[in-house]
């Protein structure tokens, strides 16, 4: 996407005199230090703004320093990033600051160049901390910005094409400003392409700084652009989740170290949408006493490339639960384990299940038989 009528450098100027203006407040920007801007972008890469907020104070309050967080325990780390997804962000935070204590005394490096060889920085984000934290002449070009220059640009250029999206930068950076002005632009592409070029709606034009500029708003074109490759299809599995309790603990296992959601705390499945018959029968194939089993309701959780559809249910156990699994208390699972949000359906069921029963047995009320 190329700048051909060159209209960047008055963007550029009315940006930076409408974000001065319209700033919103957030945590991250009141102490804008490299460490705070980098956790702030991982965190807002994939969940909203007022989701974040109170996971990045909490997270802070926990580990101030990029030291703190290269020492921090993988468990304590996923309680602290639970409520965020994407659990990797969080792994690959950590790695990165192991890098940066070991190879740079603890302080992130200001070239976005090097910022791009931590585990978990892309372009993105190693344009956003080089600008915003360091005040270099670096873009930060992620979805908001590719839209907001397609509807300016009235671009028909696909805004998922890694090319594409290569030129906006080259674009962006011949113009790009330094010190404050830099922080603020990137800042305020941001913003723009967050309140006023919204991307689910219609843009709020009439309220564009960039207006008399747009390409789009001039055709008439907003509503139609950015243009975007479909998206593949997301893989559909299916899974049967079961809550094996005696009515006091739940068994958790973990997930494998790679792939979905590696190395976090589940509550354990079977492949398929079983029957509550079904699902007694492999119980009790695979060894596992139970006398009480009742629906906990159904789910559908989408990743980005996958969908789980589950049916739940709640077993009693009536001896251990399987090799291998852990057993905490109902306290206990929900203060020290970081269970993914893909399982909120049925933690709401088991803490519902609390404020009713105090975690007494209750598991097989209106069961079928064991089988
Ligand atoms: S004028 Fe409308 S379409 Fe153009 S950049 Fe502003 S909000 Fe987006």
């Amino acid at each position: 996407m190329k700048d051909e009528k060159g209209l960047l450098p008055a963007v550029i100027e009315r940006i930076l005199v409408w974000y001065r203006g319209s700033r919103r407040s957030m945590p991250w920007r009141d102490d804008p230090s490299p460490y705070h801007v980098w956790l702030s972008e991982i965190m807002l890469q994939q969940t909203r703004i007022e989701a974040a907020a109170p996971c990045y104070r909490r997270f802070l309050g926990e580990l101030p320093t990029v030291e703190a967080l290269a020492a921090c325990g993988e468990e304590k780390l996923m309680k602290l990033w639970q409520g965020l997804g994407y659990y990797s962000r969080a792994r690959n935070l950590k790695k990165a600051a192991i890098l940066t204590v070991e190879k740079y005394g603890g302080k992130l490096p200001d070239e976005a160049s090097e910022l791009r060889k931590l585990p978990g920085v892309g372009a993105y984000t190693a344009g956003a901390i080089a600008s915003i934290a360091f005040g270099k002449p670096e873009p930060a070009v992620d979805g908001n910005v590719m839209r907001v220059l397609s509807r300016l640009f009235a671009s028909e250029e696909d805004v998922l094409d890694p090319r594409v999206r290569r030129d906006a930068e080259e674009a962006l950076r011949a113009v790009y400003p330094a010190g404050r002005d830099a922080a603020d632009l990137t800042q305020g592409l941001m913003e723009l392409g967050e309140v006023i070029c919204i991307p689910n709606g219609v843009p709020l034009c009439d309220r564009c700084p960039l207006r008399t500029l747009c390409e789009a708003e001039k055709r008439g074109a907003q509503n139609e652009l950015p243009k975007r490759s479909p998206k593949k299809e997301r893989r559909i599995e299916e899974k049967t989740v079961l809550i094996l309790t005696d009515g006091r603990r739940f068994a958790l296992q973990k997930r494998a170290e790679t792939g979905l959601l590696a190395g976090l705390w589940e509550l354990p499945s079977f492949p398929g949408r079983l029957t509550a018959e079904e699902t007694g029968r492999l119980l009790s194939e695979q060894g596992i006493a139970w006398d009480g089993i009742r629906p906990a309701g159904e789910a559908v959780h989408l990743f980005t490339h996958v969908e789980w559809r589950m049916t739940g249910y709640w077993i009693r156990l009536s001896g251990l639960p399987p090799a291998g699994l852990v057993f905490p208390d109902g306290e206990t699972l929900f203060r020290d384990y970081a269970v993914p949000s893909a399982f909120r359906r049925y933690l709401d069921f088991i803490r519902k299940e609390f404020n009713e029963y105090g975690f007494s047995p209750s598991g097989g009320k209106g069961g079928v038989d064991p089988t």
